[in-house]
């Protein structure tokens, strides 16, 4: 068992961006909270997603559509609307919005002191504009992106992260390489840094890699067949049956104290020793040790995807190596704070930590009928643009989100 912040005060910033779909260029320290983000997919439903996905009370959906008109908004959320929500630090709602368009939508407040909420409506005065950019590839995609003068540093720094995050986790981009992406960017009144950026689509030609790719409305990236970039994920770690000793609860409260202490992670209860599964391919992105976490090590999956293992008694990887699914990657133990020997798990998506029993994996990342059918109807513009290569240039294009809708 471990605090989520305790590790955050040695690990310095989280491994994701706060949001990678939209990778947010503003993280006001302090002032603002994170809004989540997502896009309805086919076959959702609201209620599901509240608990599983989201993570949100139960009983605060239930209070939201006792009104009637929340209800008549709620009950509608349909196929490809975007959905944002803030919450405070013990993981209950204090906004929530609704979009029914990429500028208009409903938004619900927490009121200062109580759990009532109150709705308005709620409009975006961004202005979205698209850009298409190539570069060749220098030391690193960073250094290449820093060198466009259509880019400020802040927006070339952003968008290596999410090309980084988008491309097959094994790849290694190489010198020479060249690629092209399409970018979404927002700008507010009277601001000249784009407030979001959203990658669309990118083509990469590389000598280790070749790889051209479109965003879907559910936010993760497809070759032009609908071939998921993401890999396939095992629900557990590990081969065999070890009991739960403690389950993912964002709303835990500690036994004795009573104050809230999310546990952000699965216990296993496993002897010292047991061998530790990659539960999908990767790279190990760190290896270390901490006074609470113990012997820890993080893997990225790719598409906003990590994994987090901790009170190992010895890792048998090392920080850059890259991994496949079922390779032995650590034993466990019982190091750091721990009150006994078990293998503490957490699977983050996009920044955000996920009861890894219960999120839904993908098992073949791949889109079929229907969906691929609407996947290739949306991606074929995104697509033209990025082959189209060239200079890097405007390009006057829907917003995304009105094309997912
Ligand atoms: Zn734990």
């Amino acid at each position: 068992m471990i605090q989520q912040d305790d590790i955050r005060t040695d690990m310095g910033a989280p491994e994701n961006p706060t949001s990678y779909e939209s990778f947010e260029l503003e993280a006001a320290e302090g002032e603002r909270s994170e809004w989540n983000e997502y896009t309805v997919r086919r076959g959702d439903r609201l209620s599901a997603l509240w608990t599983n996905d989201w993570d949100l009370p139960r009983a605060t959906l239930y209070r939201l559509l006792n009104d009637k008109d929340n209800a008549r908004v709620l009950n509608r959320v349909r196929d490809g609307q975007r959905v944002e929500w803030q919450t405070d630090e013990e993981g209950y709602l204090t906004r929530l919005r609704i979009w029914t368009s990429r500028t208009e939508g409903t938004e619900w407040q927490r009121e200062e002191d109580g759990w009532d909420f109150t709705r308005d409506t709620v409009e975006n005065q961004g202005e979205i504009s698209h850009l298409v950019i190539t570069a060749r590839v220098d030391g690193s995609i960073s250094a290449a992106l820093a060198q466009r003068q259509e880019l400020s540093g802040r927006a070339a720094g952003a968008l290596a992260v999410l090309l980084d995050r988008h491309l097959p986790v094994r790849a290694r981009a190489r010198t020479g390489d060249t690629f092209t992406l399409l970018v979404e960017q927002e700008m507010l009144p009277g601001e000249d840094e784009p407030h979001q950026l959203r990658l669309l689509a990118f083509d990469y030609q590389g000598e280790q890699l070749n790889t051209t790719a479109a965003r879907h409305t559910n936010g993760r990236f497809y070759t032009p067949d609908g071939e998921g970039l993401l890999p396939p994920f095992d629900r557990r770690p590990f081969a065999g049956n070890y009991r739960i000793s403690s389950p993912f609860d964002t709303r835990r409260r500690h036994p004795v104290t009573g104050r809230v202490a999310p546990h952000h992670g699965t216990d296993f209860a496993m002897p010292i020793g047991t061998p530790i599964l990659a539960p999908a391919d990767g790279r190990v992105t760190r290896v270390d040790s901490h006074p609470v976490a113990g012997r820890f090590l993080v893997i990225e999956h790719g598409q906003g995807y990590t994994t987090r293992y901790l009170h190992l008694s010895r890792s048998l990887v090392r920080p850059g190596q890259t991994v496949e699914r079922g390779d032995r990657i650590a034993l466990s133990g019982n190091t750091g704070r721990s009150t006994g020997p078990h293998l503490h798990y957490e699977l983050h998506v996009n920044g955000r930590p996920v009861d890894a029993m219960r999120a839904e994996l993908p098992e073949s990342d791949s889109l079929t009928g229907e969906e691929l059918k609407r996947f290739k109807e949306i991606s074929s513009t995104l697509l033209a643009e990025v082959k189209q290569s060239g200079e890097t240039r405007r390009v006057a294009m829907t917003p995304f989100s009105d094309m997912a809708m």
